[in-house]
């Protein structure tokens, strides 16, 4: 498999290289295809905390074309984007993935929404706590509002690749907060693959989730297993925001893909 990846930032969004240093140091490196895919912007007026709505603008994404054109003998540059789902606005949301050409649209959910407001759930366990707190600390009932959204994603097929499929479980190290072996999580988690075999979206595997509190890869391992059965198909997401982080694992990563490209 060609060195790739269809998952890394910039200073676009939070990344610390610009869209060019990123792709210099990806061509050092071997890479033969590269998805620039920053995080996209909040919608007006939503409250998600720590979430810019300076992220991605239009300069930005002429910005990628010209790279993309410059760069097209030495590297094939994606210009992607990593959409976050916002239940409460898909209008702004679709209009806003319809606005632009992109090679990539990524969905992930990194938020959820309760009252009204958007919490993080991969942030900090102190973040992460006080969602929980708001739910009356039932962990079903937020680990449940999370696979409901990324379902809700995936049935919206507007995009093309999941994100971190189970980042619900970042801060969940030693199973401190749940068990992946419980029925009702295996039953949210099956759900969500059945949707998403459906769809022809595919899965992105991400290691860095070993980096994490929860010390596993996204996503683990008896998920990719369940995915695989589905015929989901798979794709290299280093995630990286930075140089360390490029190709971090991805030769772990290839291997775990196997023949589900
Ligand atoms: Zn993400
Ligand atoms: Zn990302």
């Amino acid at each position: 498999m060609e060195k790739e990846s269809y998952h890394t930032h910039t200073t676009i969004s939070d990344g610390k290289l610009s869209p060019r240093e990123l792709i210099e140091f990806a061509i050092k490196k071997g890479f033969k295809t590269l998805a620039i895919t920053d995080h996209y912007s909040r919608p007006p007026k939503v409250d998600a905390s720590g979430w810019s709505s300076g992220f991605y603008t239009e300069s930005h994404y002429l910005q990628l074309k010209k790279l993309k054109k410059e760069y097209k003998d030495k590297i094939c540059i994606l210009i992607g984007a990593e959409f976050e789902w916002y239940s409460s606005k898909k209008g702004w949301l679709f209009a806003e993935v319809d606005k632009r050409d992109y090679d990539i649209k990524i969905i992930s959910v990194h938020q959820i929404p309760v009252n009204g407001k958007y919490y993080p759930i991969n942030y900090s366990e102190e973040t992460f706590d006080e969602v929980l707190d708001l739910l009356g600390g039932d962990i079903k009932k937020l680990v449940v509002i999370y696979y409901n959204a990324l379902r809700e994603a995936i049935n919206s097929k507007k995009f093309d690749i999941v994100g971190h499929f189970d980042v619900i479980k970042s801060l969940n190290g030693n199973s401190k907060y749940f068990s992946e072996k419980a029925g009702w999580y295996r039953e949210e988690v099956i759900r969500t693959l059945n949707v998403l075999g459906e769809s022809g979206m595919k899965m992105e595997i991400h290691l860095q989730g070993f980096l994490r509190a929860c010390k596993e890869q996204w996503p683990s391992k008896w998920i990719i297993e369940e995915a695989r059965k589905r015929g989901i198909r798979f794709v290299v997401g280093t995630d990286a925001h930075g140089r360390f982080d490029l190709d971090y694992n991805c030769e772990e990563i290839e291997k775990i893909i196997g023949e589900n490209v």
